[in-house]
Parts: C-alpha cells; sequence; structure tokens
C-alpha cells in the first residue's frame, strides 16, 4: 500500500516540525507549506491527499484558503485551530472542512482524526461504494457518486465537500431511518460525537440550502427532535 501524502501548511516552524515527526512516525510522506502560494505549488506537484491547515498565515488565512481550494478539489482538510471563536467562523462560514481540531492538539487524535478521514482503518463509508452504485436518483435529484456531485432538477450542479458527501451517501443507503448525530458524525469523519459538536448539523444545514433553493425540496431531509435526522426523499431507479 502507497504511504499516503498530508500537505502541513502552517506559518509556525516549530508546530510544523513537530506536525511532521507525528506524521512521519504514522508512516506519511509529509510535505509543508508556509503559506497559500506554497501550498498552491505542492498541490499541483504532489499526489496530495490530506491538508492539515493552520488559520493565521501570512498572506491569504486558512479560511480564505479552504473556500478556494472548495470552488476547485474535494480534497480532505482538517483545520488547525487556537482558538474556540475561530471554530464559530470555521462552521459559520460553512466552507466544508472536513474536521478541524484545537491547539494545542494531542498527537494521537490528530493521527486517529486523520487516519479516518482518509478511510484507512474503520472506513467509515467509501468515497466510492462497494455496490457500485453511480448515480442515485431522489426527488428530481441525482447524487452522481463518480464526481461527488449532487445535481438539482434544474441541472445545477454542487461539488461536496467530503463530509456532505458522505452523509448524503449515508442518508440515501437509508432511506427513511433515523440516523443520529453520532451515526452521521461517525460517517462523516470517523470520529465520535463530543457534547456541544455542532459539525454535523452544521454540515446538514448546507445540504438543505442546496434543497432549499427548490420548491417540493425542503422536506428531502427532516428533523427529528431528539434524535436525529431522517432522509424522506423518493429514491428512483435510473
Ligand atoms: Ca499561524
Amino acid at each position: 500500500m502507497q504511504s499516503p501524502h498530508i500537505l502541513i501548511v502552517e506559518d509556525e516552524l516549530v508546530t510544523r516540525n513537530t506536525l511532521r515527526s507525528i506524521f512521519e512516525a504514522e508512516g506519511y510522506v509529509v510535505h509543508e507549506a508556509n503559506d497559500g502560494e506554497e501550498m498552491n505549488r505542492l498541490l499541483n506537484q504532489e499526489p496530495i491527499s490530506l491538508i492539515i491547515m493552520d488559520i493565521n498565515l501570512p498572506g491569504k488565512n486558512g479560511l480564505l484558503l479552504a473556500r478556494e481550494l472548495r470552488e476547485k478539489d474535494n480534497i480532505a482538510l482538517i483545520f488547525l485551530t487556537g482558538r474556540d471563536n475561530e471554530v464559530d467562523k470555521i462552521l459559520g462560514l460553512e466552507i466544508g472542512a472536513d474536521d478541524y481540531i484545537t491547539k494545542p492538539f494531542n498527537p494521537r487524535e490528530l493521527t486517529i482524526r486523520a487516519r479516518n478521514l482518509l478511510g484507512r482503518t474503520r472506513t467509515p463509508v467509501e468515497d466510492k461504494q462497494p455496490s457500485m452504485v453511480e448515480r442515485y436518483l431522489f426527488n428530481d435529484w441525482v447524487l452522481d457518486v463518480n464526481s461527488r456531485s449532487l445535481i438539482s432538477p434544474t441541472q445545477e450542479s454542487f461539488k461536496l465537500p467530503r463530509s456532505e458527501f458522505r452523509a448524503m451517501i449515508e442518508f440515501l443507503e437509508h432511506p427513511g431511518k433515523i440516523l443520529t448525530r453520532n451515526d452521521l458524525l461517525l460517517k462523516m469523519t470517523g470520529r465520535e460525537l463530543k457534547p456541544h459538536d455542532r459539525t454535523v448539523d452544521v454540515t446538514i444545514r448546507r445540504i438543505r440550502k442546496h434543497f432549499e433553493s427548490h420548491p417540493g425540496s425542503s422536506e428531502i431531509i427532516t428533523t427529528i427532535h431528539g434524535e436525529g435526522y431522517r432522509f424522506c426523499g423518493k429514491l428512483t431507479s435510473e
């Protein structure tokens, strides 16, 4: 099996060195970037499958870089953040980070999250289903598995970040079933739910935003109060 390539985007040398030794010890090939420019250059050169990114960077900050990244790519992304109010920004801006971790971080927690996100141990949901379903059709919408795109009844196409894509697959594989926040988080990021974790709710809100732009689609994912979420769409075959 090939070692996954990971890119650390962080301007603090000490943190970068710490991260490098943590991930090298786990068998990753580690690349380092000091800022967004270096990040983009490395992304063009190396087969990077995961980015660990600080928010406060020289030049464009991490939030801006993540937004640009999302416009062209579905690469897995974990944010490093120093402050709690940055967590709000990450979730509030809805840029589709797959996960975040606060400094000072626990090396073990970080590597577990990275591994889970890359799907190497628990393989929460493979990004391509073993059933080889390529397209899910429901309520005039399509989820295209290969391009990870959600296509609206008017043929608008939204490329979903990994967390939203994995949540949609889980819903479509379990129509009508109530999925708890813990179920969904595990599938999305491979980690267990902790108190006050709003990652799932924010991700569902982002998914719903796509549906809400079309009449009759707002009830596709419903909230089951105190329990979780349920896919109430109608699946059809090609
Ligand atoms: Ca920094």
